[in-house]
């Protein structure tokens, strides 16, 4: 299989390798694709901010999640043009429900014709906000508590830890929280001198978020070296 329009999509990730990445989403990720997120990924790849959408690799990873918890009720904190919105939309069943929270309606509406051409539009109710009125908004009602089997974290990364604390209220024991980039890059294993200005204050946060989540009693974790870091949580209590 070629990388044709999809290729500048490609960073050489953390494996440091663009040929060990490319062996991986040419052998495993990309044969097994479904077509509409191919059709997505190639119209994100002339967008000029598509280093932002989750790596392939990381989404078969989703995917396999959202199925093997028979996920129903999901979030996405953070849609962009939807590439992990619409594999969530196809990993779930017919009557399943996700709420997509982006501030940016117009990325949305980037990918949108493909998801409704995918027959998949019924199950998203996308709330244009920033994230964190929305889930707190959801708290007030107390029988939203617990009812969510699965949510994707892919946003401002200084949020990460007030969106933990969040999800651990709206996610049912034994439900997933998955948040995306908890390695920025390799960088949370640099020296902070040698890392650019712009990606400071982000790996901060990250470092902080993983460190705190690395101790937290609440949920069982899973830091898989996928994409840009994807870490896995499963509330226990
Ligand atoms: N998951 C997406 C995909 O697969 O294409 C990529 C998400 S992109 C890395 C980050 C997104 O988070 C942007 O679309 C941005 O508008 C959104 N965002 C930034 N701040 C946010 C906030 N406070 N609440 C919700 N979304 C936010
Ligand atoms: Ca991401």
């Amino acid at each position: 299989m070629e990388f044709t329009t999809a290729e500048p999509f490609l960073h050489n990730g953390l494996l440091q390798s663009f040929e060990l990445t490319k062996y991986i989403l040419k052998t495993n990720v990309y044969p097994r694709e479904p077509s509409p997120l191919k059709e997505l990924r190639e119209v994100t790849a002339k967008h000029p901010w598509n280093l932002m959408s989750t790596a392939p690799d990381s989404g078969q990873i989703m995917g396999m999640l959202l199925k093997l918890i028979n996920a129903k009720k999901t979030i996405e904190i953070g849609v962009y043009t939807g590439y992990s919105l619409l594999l969530t939309a196809l990993s779930i069943p017919h009557d399943a429900m996700i709420i997509a929270i982006d501030p940016n309606k117009e990325t949305y509406e980037i990918g949108l014709p493909i998801i409704q051409k995918a027959g998949v539009e019924h199950k998203i109710n996308f709330i244009e906000s920033q994230a964190l009125p929305v889930l707190d908004k959801l708290l007030q009602n107390k029988d939203n508590e617990g009812i969510f089997d699965f949510a994707f974290v892919d946003a401002d990364k200084e949020n990460y830890l007030n969106y933990h604390e969040r999800l651990l209220k709206l996610v049912k024991v034994g439900g997933l929280i998955v948040f995306d980039n908890t390695l920025w890059g390799g960088t949370v294993a640099q020296p902070e001198e040698a890392v650019s200005e712009d990606r400071k204050e982000s790996r901060r946060s990250i470092i902080e978020f993983n460190n705190s989540v690395s101790i937290d009693q609440r949920i069982e974790i899973a830091l898989t070296p996928s994409g840009d870091g994807l870490t896995i949580c499963r509330r226990i209590r």
